[in-house]
């Protein structure tokens, strides 16, 4: 069974006739350990698949499932029955973090509100040894961590709920190349460790090249 199965997934924004459809049907589906790398040109709809897949807003058209469960459907409200199974990594990770609050305090948080589990302790040092993170900067706020180091911190959060997928949309885009390519070596390696999906936007062909398919997504026909 696939962690997660995206079936003629269409996005829309606006309602009516006001209504513009920005994700032409898009099908895939991406087993644990595996990763997908969705590419395409700008304004395709990319960041919009993403968010769909992170339950942050309702495909127009088509289901998406998680380990063959519903997720979102059609024009509902997300349905997320088990918010903890699809993990982001967000494009701004130093910005995900509460400022105050060291990285330790943020990934137990996360992972007290997603599973209920009160001692995160062990869950975040696996975490943090899977995303390549050095423990000392756990006790560290993000404001004073690198880019990079950030990045890293906010694989360790998503990872340490134990998710069936990960979802990374342009997680390198902010790095110097050097760094881009060692925190997506660590997502790559880290996800499959986990036996996680990967879904990964990127613009990045040697990040593409990486994954175990490439999804092309084109932009929709507008009829306007
Ligand atoms: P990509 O990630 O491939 O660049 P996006 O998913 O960000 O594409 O955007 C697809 C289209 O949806 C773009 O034309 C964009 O302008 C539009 N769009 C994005 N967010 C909104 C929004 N909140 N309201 C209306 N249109 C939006
Ligand atoms: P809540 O609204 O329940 O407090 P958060 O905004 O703290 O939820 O987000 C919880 C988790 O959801 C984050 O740890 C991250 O994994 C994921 N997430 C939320 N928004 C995004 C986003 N825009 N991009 C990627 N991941 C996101």
């Amino acid at each position: 069974l696939p962690v997660l199965e995206v079936d003629e997934v269409t996005g829309a924004y606006g309602r009516g006739a006001r209504m513009r459809q920005v994700l032409a049907p898009t099908t895939f589906a991406l087993h644990a350990g595996e990763s997908v790398a969705v590419v395409g040109p700008s304004g395709a709809g990319k960041s919009t698949l993403a968010d769909i897949v992170l339950g942050l807003r309702a495909p127009a058209s088509g289901a998406v499932r998680v380990q063959g469960e519903a997720w979102v459907e059609p024009t509902r409200q997300p349905v997320r029955v088990q918010r903890r199974l699809v993990q982001g990594v967000p494009q701004d990770p130093a910005a995900s973090f509460v400022p105050r609050w060291t990285i330790r305090i943020s990934i137990a948080q996360a992972v007290r509100r997603l599973t209920g589990v009160r001692d995160a302790d062990e869950a975040i040092l696996r975490a943090a040894g899977l995303a390549h993170l050095e423990t000392t900067l756990l006790d560290h706020r993000p404001a004073q961590l690198s880019g990079g180091q950030a990045q890293r911190a906010a694989i360790a959060r998503a990872l340490a709920v134990g998710p069936q997928v990960l979802v990374a949309d342009e997680p390198t885009s902010a790095l110097d190349p050097e760094t881009a390519n060692s925190v997506s070596q660590a997502l790559l390696a880290s996800a499959a460790e986990a036996g996680a999906g990967l879904l990964i936007v990127t613009h990045d062909p040697h990040l593409a090249q990486r994954c175990t398919r490439t999804v092309t997504i084109a932009p929709p026909q507008h009829n306007s």
